[in-house]
This record gives structure tokens, C-alpha cells and sequence, in this order.
């Protein structure tokens, strides 16, 4: 048995685990990150791939470098919606355009650039247990067949959805939110598909609905290799992922004798981010916090952002000698100010979603991808306008169809409520103890959403 000690210990190379380490490494931290995957496969993630464009990401790596490295398209102008009861539509998108990435060359100059930074990255290293005497006190798992402990002042959780970290740590005493259910993520899935002949649409992202709740896309990252991939929340039955996409392709005349060049699924959160993702010497960062848009399934920038504010915020407790969750605190405030209350907001229209039928959802709001897809790609698609502006589209398909006012009015009155919550957010408390007292003000507002919706409470 080995056991090493640094300051700082991240558990998961992905987006945020990579940002974490950088952070800390250009602070002058002595800084480990721990990857179960072997060097080779470092990168390799299930992913749409879409983001806004370099300036999704903290200046702590060379975004020029990421750019040229990885960026395949840089030249989505567009959102294409497919609407199987009308006609499709596009949103354009003003201002900077979209990218779609080679996202296994993307996880490797992440990678590479935590390690230019100064962080030593350890592969196969299969992170198990964490160690703990009233707070967190490092990790153990096994590398490279070896039983091996590592001692830190802080353990930063990247590991990503679900984390296996997150079982192991005694939260209690702690805000550290665990009302944390399977049901609140979604299961997704993706090909990489190299076509024949180039497709159309090479500017455009290309969104679909399917049943159970969930979107089919097509991403260009060049004009013949698309990522098409689906998912479907885990609250409504499960949908046989890959048969559904096979049967999708099949149907499209662009991927006849197409080759799959890659295939991987994963669980992703579709929540709001964590109340509280820190406890005494742990801080959970990207997937492992929910730091997901839960509409659009975008958690790039947060995991970067959250990585990046993460290991700031651990560098000041370091520095003070303070590793409490009062001293971690700051990094909660931040993330709930900043792209915490717009996930927020948006989990509003998951639940609404949740409690109607597809069909009826179908007929009424076709459009409300059109505002995940100005997320994703990172536009000021602010809630409320956004929304106002696809009931608007919706009302047209509900004038149409009739009968579906009250479905309507309901999406109205949720569109308000999301407002009112980023408010709420925006008033995040600054330390632990006035915690309860901002949940109980926020709860408050989430009761009124199911009331109106008569959606189950989602946590
Ligand atoms: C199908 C799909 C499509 C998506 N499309 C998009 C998109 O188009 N745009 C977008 O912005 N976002 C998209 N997302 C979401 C995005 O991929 C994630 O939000 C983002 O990758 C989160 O980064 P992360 O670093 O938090 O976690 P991850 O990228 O999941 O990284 C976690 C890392 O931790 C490692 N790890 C886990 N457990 C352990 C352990 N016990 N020991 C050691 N290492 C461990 C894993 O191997 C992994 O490398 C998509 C997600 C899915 C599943």
C-alpha cells in the first residue's frame, strides 16, 4: 500500500475535474487528479458535444489551443426543431456562433492542460472509499491493481453523475444536500455516425421530440460525422434507447450506409444543482453537484465553471487553515448567483412537463426545445422571455388543435413562478446558518409549482 498526501485531491478527469486541477495547480496547490480510465481512454465521455464556443470556459487553460485542437464545427447558426405534428422550424442564433467538438480530443487537451498546469493526473485509479474523522480527510481505491490512500485537505468530487463518493462521506451535521433521487437524472445515449455524403443541416443543431419525454438530436461536428444521440428522463418508463435510435436513423435518407464510429450512454442530472455541494474538507463539482441544465442536458460550461470556482474557494480555505463548510460556502453562493438559479428555473419546466401527456405536450409546446437549445448554446435565453415567446409558437399549435388552454395558462403561470425563483437565488445566503431559512422561502415557491402543475414533488 502507497500513501500520498497534497493539498488537494480530484476524484474524475471529466470537464470539471480537469478545471478543478488546473485552478489549483496555477495557485501553486500540490494537486493529484485521480482518473479510472487508462491514459488512452482519458476523454472518452458520452456527450452531445455542443457548447456556445471557447469563451464557455475559464481562462485557466489555453482556449485558443482547446480550440484548435478539438472544435470540428464552429459553425452552428442555427437550432433546427422537427416538429412531427406541423411544420419545422429554425431559431437563429444571434450574436456568437455555436461549436460542436470532437469530445474525445477535447477530454485530452483538458487533460493536458491540467497537467501543463502542474497537477499530476493519475490514471487507473479507481477511487472507492473516502477516508473521514469529522471531515473529509482524503480517498482510497486501487491503481493500477495497487491498493493505494491519498491525504488531502480537500477531496474535490468530479466524478459525475451519481458519484460513488458521495455514498461514502458521513453528511451528517452538514447542509451537504442529499435529497438526491435516481428519478431526478436521465438516462442518454449517443452515436458518432459518419454518412455517405455530407448533410444538409451542417450549421444547424437538429432536435427532434420522442416520447417519454425526451428529445432525439442530431449534432454536425463536420458535415458528413453527426453525433445523434437520445435520452429520456428516468421518472417516466424506460425507453429502449439505442432500438429507438436505430429506428430513427433507418428512417432518414442521410445515414443509409453510414458507419457508427463510436457508441456510449450515461445517466445525466436533470435537477437543479445541489443546495449545498460542500461539507467539512469535500466540495462536488459538475455532475456530481447537478450542475446540468436540466432541459437541455448542457453541463460543460457549469463543470468547467464550477471546477474553476471550486478550487479557488478551496485554495483561500488552505490558505486560512479552515477546511469547515462555513469556509467552502463561498463556492455554493457563487454557483447559486450565477447558472444555479437559471438550472433552477428551468427544472420548473421539467416538473410541468412531468405532470402532462406527451401528446398533449406535443400539441401545445412543440417549441419548448427552442429555449433549450438557446441555452445550450449559451444565448441570453433568460426564462421568462424565452418561455413567453415559445408559449407564443405553442399557441399557434394550440389554436389549431383547441382544448389545451388550460395547459397553456398552466405553462404561464410557471414562466412567472421560474422568475420569482432566480430571485430567490440571487438572495442565496452568504453563510450556513441562514440556510434553512432561504430552503424554507424557496420550498415555499416549489409548493405552489405543484400545486399548479399537480405534478409529484420532485425531492
Ligand atoms: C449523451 C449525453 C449528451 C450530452 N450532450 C451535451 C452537450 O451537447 N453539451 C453539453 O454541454 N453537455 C452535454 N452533456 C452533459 C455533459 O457531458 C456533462 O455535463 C459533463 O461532461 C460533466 O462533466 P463532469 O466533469 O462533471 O463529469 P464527467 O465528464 O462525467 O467526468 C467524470 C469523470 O470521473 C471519472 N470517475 C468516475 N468515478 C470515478 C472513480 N470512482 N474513480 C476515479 N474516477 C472516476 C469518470 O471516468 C469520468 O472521467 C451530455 C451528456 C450526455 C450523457
Amino acid at each position: 500500500m502507497t500513501t500520498e498526501t497534497r493539498d488537494i485531491v480530484v476524484v474524475g478527469g471529466g470537464t470539471a475535474g480537469c478545471f478543478a486541477a488546473a485552478t489549483a495547480a496555477q495557485d501553486g496547490l500540490d494537486v493529484v487528479l485521480l482518473e479510472r480510465k487508462s491514459e488512452e481512454d482519458g476523454g472518452h465521455i458520452a456527450c452531445g458535444d455542443a457548447i456556445k464556443g471557447k469563451s464557455t470556459f475559464p481562462d485557466v487553460i489555453d482556449r485558443e489551443y482547446l480550440r484548435e485542437e478539438s472544435f470540428t464545427n464552429e459553425n452552428i447558426q442555427r437550432a433546427h426543431f422537427i416538429n412531427p405534428k406541423g411544420d419545422n422550424y429554425d431559431i437563429p442564433f444571434e450574436g456568437e456562433s455555436g461549436a460542436v467538438v470532437d469530445r474525445k480530443r477535447y477530454g485530452e487537451v483538458l487533460l493536458e492542460e491540467a497537467e501543463r498546469a502542474g497537477a499530476d493526473i493519475h490514471f487507473d485509479t479507481v477511487v472507492q472509499d473516502v477516508t473521514q474523522n469529522g471531515r473529509v480527510t482524503g480517498v482510497e481505491g486501487i491503481r493500477e491493481g495497487d491498493y493505494v490512500e491519498y491525504e488531502a485537505d480537500i477531496v474535490i468530487d468530479a466524478a459525475g453523475a451519481l458519484s460513488l463518493l458521495q455514498d461514502k462521506v458521513d453528511f451528517a451535521g452538514t447542509n451537504y444536500d442529499t435529497n438526491v433521487d435516481y428519478s431526478q437524472f436521465c438516462s442518454a445515449y449517443r452515436e458518432v455516425i459518419e454518412t455517405e455524403q455530407p448533410v444538409e443541416y451542417d450549421d444547424a443543431i437538429v432536435f427532434k421530440p420522442t416520447e417519454e419525454l425526451g428529445y432525439l438530436w442530431y449534432f454536425p461536428r463536420t458535415d458528413r460525422e453527426i453525433n445523434a444521440g437520445l435520452g429520456f428522463q428516468m421518472d417516466q418508463p424506460p425507453m429502449p434507447l439505442v432500438d429507438v435510435l436505430k429506428k430513427d436513423l433507418q428512417n432518414q435518407p442521410e445515414f443509409r450506409n453510414a458507419e457508427v464510429k463510436d457508441k456510449l450512454g450515461a445517466a445525466l442530472p436533470t435537477r437543479r444543482p445541489y443546495d449545498s455541494a460542500v461539507a467539512p474538507g469535500f466540495m462536488s463539482v459538475g455532475d456530481a453537484a447537478g450542475h446540468v441544465n436540466p432541459t437541455t442536458g448542457g453541463g460543460i460550461p457549469g463543470a468547467a465553471k464550477a471546477g474553476h470556482w471550486a478550487a479557488e474557494i478551496a485554495a483561500e480555505a488552505i490558505a486560512d487553515g479552515d477546511l469547515s463548510e462555513s469556509a467552502l460556502w463561498e463556492y455554493n453562493r457563487r454557483v447559486q448567483t450565477d447558472f444555479g438559479k437559471r438550472f433552477a428555473a428551468m427544472d420548473l419546466y421539467n416538473i410541468f412537463g412531468t405532470a402532462h401527456e406527451v401528446d398533449e405536450l406535443t400539441d401545445v409546446v412543440t417549441a419548448l426545445p427552442g429555449q433549450m437549445l438557446i441555452d445550450l448554446m449559451g444565448k441570453k435565453g433568460e426564462t421568462t422571455l424565452g418561455v413567453l415567446d415559445k408559449l407564443k409558437t405553442g399557441l399557434v399549435t394550440a389554436f389549431e388543435t383547441r382544448g389545451h388552454w388550460n395547459v397553456l395558462y398552466e405553462g404561464y403561470q410557471v414562466s412567472n413562478l421560474a422568475s420569482e425563483l432566480k430571485s430567490i437565488y440571487d438572495e442565496y445566503p452568504t453563510t450556513p446558518s441562514e440556510f434553512e431559512a432561504w430552503q424554507a422561502k424557496r420550498d415555499e415557491l416549489m409548493d405552489e409549482v405543484y400545486e399548479i402543475t399537480g405534478a409529484e414533488p420532485k425531492y
